[in-house]
This record gives C-alpha cells, structure tokens and sequence, in this order.
C-alpha cells in the first residue's frame, strides 16, 4: 500500500468535467518539467542500486559535458567552451551528488524525482543570491538537471507501472502526448489545472474512456501525492479524502451509469431517424485504430474523423514511414466496411505535437505553421502520408480530409500535389482509388464565409467547430480563462454553419460536423434544424445522441433554428432552445444527465 496520507481533510474542488465517468485513486502529482516526473515509491532493498542508477547517469553527464566542450573549443572557441566547463563542474560537485543520493536514501524514492526536487531548491537557492553572477546560475543548473534527467531515463528506471494501485494524475497541465501514454494502468483518471473542454486533451481522455475534470485551480499546489482522489468526470468535481461511505456512494453512481449505458447500447440497431422520417448518420471520431471497435460497438455509421497526426506519436521521434501509415489506413478503412472511412491527413503544430514532432517552437503557434500549412512545408513528409492513402485506397472505403483549409487557392495546391502523386503511381504500376474522393475541414472563418466557392472544388465539407469557434470568437479553445467566452450557440456561429450547410447543398456535396459541438443533444436541435445531416463524434457519445434525434422532429427543429437565428445571444437562443425542447418535446430528450 502507498505510504500514509500527508493530510486526512475531506475537501472538494471544481473544475470542469471533460470526460465522463468516475475514477477513484491514489494522487500523483505532475508538474511539468523537461519530461513528466512521477514521485514513485521504491522498496528497502531497490535503494542502494537506485543511487547507483543515478551517479552512473552523473558520470555519463560529465563525459558528455567534457566531450561537448572538446567539440566547442575546437569549433568555436575556448570562450563558449567554458560553459561546459562550469555545467561539469556541477555536475562533479559532489555535495549536489550527496544532497540527491541522501533524498532517494532518506524517502525511498525514484532518482528522478529526487533529481526534480533537489533542482528546484538549488534553483531556488540561486535565484535568491544579490549578485547577478549567481543569480544567472539557476539557468545552469536547470540546465545540468534536464541533462542528467534524460540520461537516467534511457536507463531502466521506475515508472508508473510498478505501482499496484491505482492512480489519479494531478497535474498543472497535460499535451495530448502525454495524455495518450494513459492508456494503461495503474492510471485510471486525471485532474488538471488549465484546459479547455474542446482541448485535445480533452478529447483524448474521451477517447480514452478516462474520467477527467480539468480547469480545477492551483491544484498541484492543494492535493499531496498519494491523497485519495475521486474524479468525477459527469459533475467536474474532484473529491480528495473521501470518507468509505463516500467512496460506496461513487461506486453505486458507477453501476447506475453503467446499467443507464448499456440500455442505451440496444440502440444500436436502429436508425438514426427523426420522429418525421428524417434521416441523419452519426460516425464516429477516432484517434486511435483501436477505437475502430469502439467506432462499431456504439453503433457508428463509419469514421466521419480520423485524426492521423495522433499516428506520430507513436513512431515519435522517428517519423511513421509509407508502409506504416499504409497498414494503418488499410486497416482502418477494414475495420470500418462496409461502411466509409474518412482520415484527416495530419494536423500537427499549433499546440498539437508540434513539439515532439517537428521539434519546433513559435510564438503564437495556433495562428502559426500548423497543419496543412505544416504539412505543405514539409512536402516529403506529407507525401509520404499521401502515396500511404492513396495505396490504402485500392483496399477500402477511404476518403482522403485536409485540415485548415483557409481558401480556394490552398486547396488547389493540395489537389496538385495529390494529382502528381497519382501519376507517381501510375509510372510504378501501383494500384489506387481513382474516384477518391478529396475533402475540406470547414474550421477556418474565411473558409465558410467563401463556402459556396470552395463547394465547387470539394468532395465534400466537415465542419470543425473547435477551431472554428476559437477562430471566429477569438478564443484559445485551451484556455480556461476565457472559456466562457466559448459559445458554440453563439449568433456569429449560428450563420457561419448555415452559411456552409446551405452552400454545400446548393453544390451537392455532403456536409458533416464533426467538432464537439455536434455530439451535445441541445445544440443537436438546432443543427438539425439547420439541416445538418452528418453528425460526427466521439463514439461514446453515439447512443444518447440518437436517441436524441429518435425523440424529435425535424419539422419542429427547423421552426427552432429558424427563431434561434433570431436571436441576439448565445445565451438567449440556450434558453430558447431549452424551453423549446421541454414545450415541444414534453417526453423529454434522452439526454446526458442520466
Ligand atoms: C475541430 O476543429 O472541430 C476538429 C474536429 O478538429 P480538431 O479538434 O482535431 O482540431
Ligand atoms: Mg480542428
């Protein structure tokens, strides 16, 4: 069992629920330096090779410090040398040895986090000196840690898997990748302090089937490592210390939900059709093949969103090769036949990945070189990705989506380069889809303002309300200061949707939506009204939201759209459509809240 709590207070905090469920763990705290550092546990008898592990990775440090020196002086100079010189020196100081050495002895803990910890109060040490010499140190030694850090972790070292029970992660903030490397136990639910309810993030956790509350204050400040923790994804709530009745109360909370979710399940089967006779598809949003069973178990009508950039990480730092992205489009568009598969090409940069992949940093990176404009940049790549596709083509149902698109003249660029692909193809004999069909994310405000010129050079349009609100509204989507500003009801949405619905049926072409606005039952209504025929999302979300569109009808939806449009404000049309839905629909909606 994990060592006695620091605190035995019962306290609740909120924030705001990102992905369902209810998980319930012991506390690690995450704070983000150069890698996530996790304080584990170790036994008696793991100490004294733990200290070993560490002073070899010193050693190893020092080496490299003094070959980097070497390397320095002989191309630039002795002058920039010396600051090797000074960062093996502390790294041969043998009292920041001892200082680490005696914190894994004394707490029985990883080297890593030790490493953190001693780091932090040598820093802290310096920066508190009056000469400016020595106040400039803690940049060294920030420096001379993340060194160490990374060679003890290219050395067996701890990790979360050691640890028996299960565990929720507190953080201050958390990327998509390190959301992802989730995926296991003992991890079983994550808390945060910034975030957006559309961050990617978020959006894995969902995918994750991994309860999440995010935007919760100071909380790596609040929560001690190895407090019990309950994370309830339904209220946004965290519980720390919960008393045993408590903790039976979340429990029998799991089962309701679980007994309410399986009945939803014996949907699956039937249609997605209004109480009128209207019919919608609903598909899925994946990021991960895995989620292809997921895809077809909630009763998903195909991939309306694969998101390929999540693809990069798992081959990161090396970039996934042609025959890699190839087996993965080849059994995506498998696992989803007979039904279609629609893959996004990468959208990497911004705040996704960009990082990890591209190893590139900008100032203001979601206005910055992000997906296509990332992907045209770095042609190889992306052509790579794009002969995968078009292989994968011959094998399956597979619709080919570029991401941020922002006018005509960017998505015939792209049709170009798809075009010379082909004839690359053709020259090697390779067989592919040639009615494969070419689409757009609608997620850029000039983009469905210029709706009706782009409907006549596309396939087909999706709508990525996650961007598309945090670019027309003028609101980082992963901001919790300013996520009250994000309204997907708002007036200045409301036409924009219209504005590319409309043009994409004027053009004949399909239009979906597959942002997070689209699996919320209330803003279902009025995009069904607005003749929104796709909806697309994360496949958890597919059963309440047919049921949803099985308990309306779509003439009255139309009349609700018809006055939300109407209406000044997000907050008013809400309102509107909620009153609405009780007069109209007074059995009431399947809704979330089960
Ligand atoms: C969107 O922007 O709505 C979208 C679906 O794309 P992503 O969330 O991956 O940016
Ligand atoms: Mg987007």
């Amino acid at each position: 069992m994990p060592a006695a709590q620091t605190r035995s207070d019962i306290r609740t905090y909120k924030g705001v629920g990102v992905s369902p469920g209810i998980a319930i763990g012991r506390a690690v705290i995450v704070e983000k330096r150069v890698a996530s550092v996790y304080r584990v546990p170790i036994r008696d008898e793991e100490v004294a090779a733990e200290v070993t592990r560490f002073l070899e990775s010193l050693e190893k440090t020092r080496d490299e410090l003094l070959e980097l020196k070497a390397k320095v002086s002989r191309s630039m100079g002795d002058e920039y040398a010396q600051i090797f010189e000074a960062h093996a020196m502390i790294v041969g100081d043998a009292s920041f040895a001892d200082k680490v050495a005696q914190k894994i002895e004394n707490e029985q803990v990883n080297a890593e986090w030790a490493l953190a910890e001693v780091q932090e109060e040598l820093q802290a040490r310096f920066a508190s000196f009056d000469d400016d010499y020595l106040r400039e140190r803690v940049a060294d030694v920030k420096d001379v840690a993340e060194r160490v850090l990374v060679n003890l972790q290219g050395v067996a070292h701890h990790d979360l898997s050691e640890i028996a029970h299960d565990v929720i992660i507190i953080a201050d903030d958390l990327t998509p990748s390190d959301t992802i490397h989730f995926n296991r136990r003992p991890i079983v639910g994550f808390a945060t302090e910034v975030g957006g309810r559309t961050s990617h993030t978020s959006i894995i956790a969902k995918s994750l089937f991994m309860p999440a509350v995010i935007g919760v204050p100071r909380l790596t400040k609040i929560v001690d490592n190895d407090e019990l923790v309950i994370v309830d994804g339904y209220e946004g709530t965290i519980l720390i210390n919960p008393t045993q009745a408590m903790i039976a109360e979340y429990r029998s909370r799991v089962s309701r939900h679980e007994e309410a979710e399986q009945k939803l399940l014996t949907n699956r089967e039937l249609a997605a059709m209004t109480k009128d006779n209207h019919r919608v598809s609903l598909q899925a949003n994946i990021e991960l093949i895995e989620e292809v069973g997921d895809a077809v178990k909630f009763g998903a009508e195909g991939i309306g969103l694969y998101r390929s950039e999540f693809l990069y990480i798992s081959t990161s730092p090396d970039l996934p090769t042609e025959e890699e992205h190839f087996n993965i489009y080849r059994k995506l568009a498998e696992g989803t036949a007979p039904n279609w598969c629609v893959i996004r090409t990468f959208d990497l940069g911004g705040k996704k990945l960009a990082r990890e992949v591209m190893g590139s940093k900008e100032d203001n990176p979601v206005l910055g070189l992000r997906a296509l404009r990332l992907c045209m940049q770095h042609r190889d790549m992306f052509k790579t990705q794009l002969r995968a596709l078009l292989r994968a083509s011959a094998f399956g149902k597979i619709k080919i989506m570029f991401p941020l698109v922002s006018g005509v003249q960017e998505l015939r660029q792209v049709k170009t380069l798809v075009r010379e692909i082909r004839l690359e193809l053709d020259a090697e004999g390779i067989p592919y889809n040639r009615e494969l069909q070419i689409g757009i994310m609608i997620e850029v405000p000039s983009a469905a303002v210029i709706a009706d010129l782009l409907a006549t050079e596309a396939d087909f349009f999706a709508i990525g309300t996650n961007d598309l609100i945090q670019y027309s509204l003028a609101i980082d989507r992963g901001n919790e200061n300013v996520s009250y500003l994000y309204e997907p009801l708002h007036p200045a949405l409301l036409r924009l949707i219209k504005g590319v619905i409309d043009a994409g049926k004027r053009a004949g072409i399909p239009v979906s939506m597959c942002g997070e606005m689209a699996s919320d039952p209330i803003y279902a209504i009025v995009l069904l009204g607005l003749g929104l025929e796709i909806f697309s999302m994360n496949p958890s979300s597919i059963p309440v939201l047919k049921n949803v569109v099985r308990s309306v009808r779509y003439k009255d939806c139309k009349r609700i759209a018809e006055s939300a449009l109407q209406k000044k404000t997000a907050q008013e049309i809400e309102e509107y459509i909620i009153e609405s839905v009780a007069m109209r629909f007074p059995e009431g909606l399947a809704s979330k809240s089960l």
